[in-house]
């Protein structure tokens, strides 16, 4: 027999779904914020964003006020992280959300991605050498501020993320190193990371979105495409050719910690011909692709910092 639910019961069911609904703020990152940001960064103002320049310092006041602005706290006293290159002070900006669990919020994922780019190229196409990096790495960058966002708003992670945005990548991924040498000797209880770059184009020839490089050493991708009910992010062989897992800031996570440190990226170099060169500029990104992807990976996210154990795990060597 049919169970028969009174009407009241029924009822009351609704009310209580309707309230959650206006209490849970939908947020959404839109293409417009993405371009706002990736336009400033990637300006002939900032002069590429080479490591210790005066363009670069703009950026990193720039990325501290939209931290603030969004309420996300800094990690350290300030969101700089010191460290030096060359003996010139430069900086890391990281700002963290605590997560809203007591014992999990001593876990730790990081978001990151490096803003600092080459600075001057030596290639001059047009009268411009400004190398502005908008794909590489302003789109990241903003993905990044994106995230930190749209969970500054939430408040919906049982673990705490850091949102990193790293200077001197293209140095050798120093920011990054000295980033993971301090947390590894604070004893920092990581769980994984998650770094941004170059997501400004999308692939056209493929059947996932983005790929994440170092594939075959965790089950990230698999466990995120389970969390998104979708293959969402795939395996580049391109990306595996050229060792992109050893070529972004993930590496130097991975190497100190071996944890599941990867990178997310929607451009393995086939689908963008102006890597490093002074025409990566504003006006070439697909802000749409952008939006899209990071909305897509959101959900991800907020399960990874959600599940009641370390579900994406390294796979024996
Ligand atoms: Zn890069």
């Amino acid at each position: 027999m049919r169970k028969i639910i009174p009407l009241f019961i029924l009822l009351l069911i609704f009310s209580c779904k309707s309230s959650v609904k206006t209490e849970s703020k939908t947020i959404t990152i839109t293409n417009s914020e993405l371009e706002t940001m990736v336009t400033y960064l990637a300006s002939d103002e900032l002069q590429g964003r080479n490591t210790g320049s005066e363009g670069i310092e703009k950026a990193a006041i720039y990325l501290e006020n939209q931290l603030k602005s969004y309420e996300v706290k800094p990690y350290f006293e300030t969101y700089k992280d010191h460290f030096k290159v060359d003996s010139i002070n430069v900086f890391n900006v990281v700002g963290v959300i605590e997560g809203n669990d007591p014992k999990l919020k001593n876990e730790y994922i990081i978001i990151g991605a490096h803003y600092d780019h080459i600075g001057i190229s030596k290639k001059i196409m047009d009268n411009d050498s400004i190398a502005n990096g908008a794909n590489d790495n302003a789109a990241g960058t903003s993905s990044v501020i994106a995230m930190a966002k749209y969970f500054s708003a939430k408040k919906n992670n049982k673990r705490s993320l850091l949102f990193v945005l790293f200077s001197a990548e293209e140095k050798g991924l120093l920011g990054s190193k000295h980033l993971a040498e301090k947390l590894k000797a604070e004893n920092i209880n990581l769980y994984t990371m998650v770094n941004m770059e170059m997501i400004g184009v999308p692939f056209k020839d493929r059947d996932y979105v983005a790929f994440v490089t170092g594939y075959d050493k965790s089950n990230m991708a698999i466990k995120m495409n389970e969390y998104l009910g979708s293959h969402v992010i795939g395996f580049s062989d391109i990306a595996k050719k050229y060792n992109l897992f050893r070529q972004s800031d993930n590496y130097a996570f991975y190497k100190e910690f071996n944890l599941p440190c990867h990178t997310i990226s929607s451009c393995d170099l086939s689908n963008y011909d102006y890597y490093h060169h002074v025409d990566d500029e504003t006006d070439k990104l697909d802000y749409n692709h952008m939006a899209s992807l990071i909305n897509t990976i959101i959900p991800a996210i907020e399960k990874m910092s959600n599940s009641l154990t370390k579900e994406i795990v390294m796979y024996e060597e």
